[in-house]
């Protein structure tokens, strides 16, 4: 059975970069598939012009939209505020650091400001966003759980980072070293990999769960139109393997088809 049905017993889910792509697919899909958790709060730097997601909010009124700018510091505070106010007493369940960006360069092109300002979106953001939102994960994890069961897990609390493949420093090797050859995207999901194992050694007293998936290759901007993967596809799979995470998953960099992927 598709681990997504645990989402179910999960009182609130965070979603960055909910106007477009994957982080707009994965609302849709949690608010429309009969596994929906209980508040869905997808956030974006401009819901004024996030019309798909507008419309998601009008059909599912537990889907709450709030701004969330990842690279301002101001806007993440806000917005932690506005999400306590929201959850209370339960605290926050599952934040997923989706939103990211590709600053496209070779070794030619790349330039110190395209490095830091994929570095600053892809890598600072998502460790700034959990540090910020850290209360509210410590109050749902305090709680237990679903069932107060105690284990791991988005039903008690998680931190799920959107990560690649190509952030993989094995992988870039050999053949596949001949492909996307992009400096700041590759290097700035290296370092989110690093962000997510350092989480999880500092947030396992806590009991709060900490990984890095990938999505597979997907039809979105990012992804272009040559992507094998839905929007559809790729999050019916991500869901299903973040719903079903434990304790033994806690650390770990996954595929979407849940097997580990080497770091
Ligand atoms: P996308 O279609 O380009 O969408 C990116 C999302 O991130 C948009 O919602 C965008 O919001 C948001 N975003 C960018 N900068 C932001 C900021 N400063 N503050 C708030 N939101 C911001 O990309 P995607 O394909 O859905 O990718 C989602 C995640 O999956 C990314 O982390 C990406 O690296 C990862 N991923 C994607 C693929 C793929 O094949 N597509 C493969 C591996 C990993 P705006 O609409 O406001 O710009």
């Amino acid at each position: 059975m598709s681990g997504a049905v645990n989402f179910r017993t999960c009182g609130s889910v965070l979603v960055t970069g909910a106007s477009r792509g994957l982080g707009l697919q994965i609302v849709d899909s949690l608010a429309s598939e009969g596994f929906s958790p209980g508040k869905i709060i997808a956030t974006t730097r401009n819901p004024d012009t996030a019309q798909k997601l507008q419309e998601l909010a009008k059909k599912h009124s537990h889907i709450h939209i709030l701004t969330l700018d990842v690279v301002s510091q101001e806007s993440i505070e806000k917005c932690a505020e506005e999400v306590g106010r929201l959850v209370q007493e339960d605290g926050l369940n599952c934040l997923i650091n989706n939103a990211g960006i590709n600053v496209m360069a070779d070794y030619h092109s790349v330039t110190a400001e395209k490095m830091i300002e994929n570095f600053h979106t892809n890598a600072v953001a998502p460790l700034m966003i959990t540090k910020a939102f850290l209360p509210l994960l410590k109050r749902a994890a305090s709680k237990g759980g679903a069932g107060s069961s105690g284990t791991m897990g988005i039903q008690r609390a998680a931190v799920i980072n959107m990560t690649s493949l190509l952030g993989s420093v094995e992988l870039n090797w050999g053949e596949r070293a001949n492909n996307f050859k992009w400096y700041p995207y590759r290097i700035s999901k290296s370092a989110l990999n690093m962000v997510t194992r350092c989480l999880a050694v500092d947030l396992e007293p806590d009991g709060i769960l900490c990984m890095g998936i990938h999505p597979g290759w997907v039809r979105t901007d990012m992804g272009g139109s040559q992507a094998p993967l839905s929007p559809e596809e790729s999050t019916s799979s991500v869901l299903s393997v973040i719903g079903g995470l434990t304790e033994k998953d806690h650390g770990s960099f996954l595929n979407f088809t849940g097997e580990q992927l080497p770091w």
